[in-house]
């Protein structure tokens, strides 16, 4: 298992449903060409996971993959296990992100089921949490983060294995982001939640190479997840180095 807190800053990206291996050819020639690298810094690329093991295990990232199942084995026709990710060189995976809550209606038991595997497979779980604008406008932003790191949080997180992002569902994909001092100031309830303080707590929302670096030197953020920007090789690279 990585040692996610010995690192300042961890930056991960989503691919989500794109990519193909011409994309990846030529994402990784960029890469390779435009990088000089930062060793504080934890890159994760997450990109669908059958493309796992098309990855050379040389080019200084870590390799994440988007979801796992909450079964380990048996008749669920479709799903990959921790132990099938570990097994294809997998050392983090994204869990809970909206999108697998809103569009494949995963719950925060689901998640924790998850995130449990995950870390008995020696896979650090990226935990997503984040509200509805709905939920924003009723004012009760912090009411649904406590119930999702509560309900969603397995007994063996540690500082150490997991890692959670707070990604504002409102905020994915919209180029819409609360303020800074949002941002801050909802990091901090969080880690102020169940003794986190030392836990490394991403945000995710229309991140871009124009926003990364005021949004990683606020006190309470310890990096970012980032999805659409993360497609174009130029602009991770970008907020890699912010
Ligand atoms: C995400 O999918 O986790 C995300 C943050 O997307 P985007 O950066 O495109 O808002």
């Amino acid at each position: 298992m990585i040692e996610v807190s010995k690192f300042d800053k961890i930056i991960a990206a989503n691919w989500k449903l794109n990519g193909s291996l011409d994309f990846i050819n030529r994402y990784f020639n960029d890469f390779h060409s435009k990088t000089s690298f930062y060793s504080n810094v934890c890159g994760i690329i997450c990109p669908p996971s059958i493309y796992l093991n098309n990855f050379s295990i040389n080019h200084p990232l870590f390799l994440g993959a988007q979801d796992c199942s909450k079964f380990n084995s048996g008749a669920y026709t479709g799903e990959i296990s921790a132990l099938m990710l570990k097994e294809s060189n997998c050392q983090f995976c994204i869990v809970g992100h909206s999108e697998r809550r809103q569009i494949f209606n995963q719950t925060d038991e689901d998640i924790k089921l998850k995130a449990e595997n995950l870390i008995n497979q020696s896979i650090n779980p990226i935990i997503c949490i984040g509200e509805t604008f709905e939920e924003k406008k009723r004012g009760s932003t912090k009411d649904v983060l406590k119930k999702q790191i509560f309900n969603s949080l397995p007994e063996n997180a540690s500082i150490q294995s997991i890692i959670i992002a707070y990604e504002p569902i409102w905020a994915i994909g919209s180029g819409l982001m609360p303020t800074l001092a949002e941002i801050d100031s909802i990091h901090s309830f969080i880690k102020n939640i169940k003794n986190l303080e030392k836990f490394k707590i991403l945000y995710g929302g229309s991140v871009k190479s124009n926003n990364a670096k005021n949004i990683m030197d606020l006190e309470n953020v310890d990096g970012v997840l980032v999805g659409g920007a993360s497609l174009d090789p130029s602009e991770f690279i970008k907020i890699l180095n912010s």
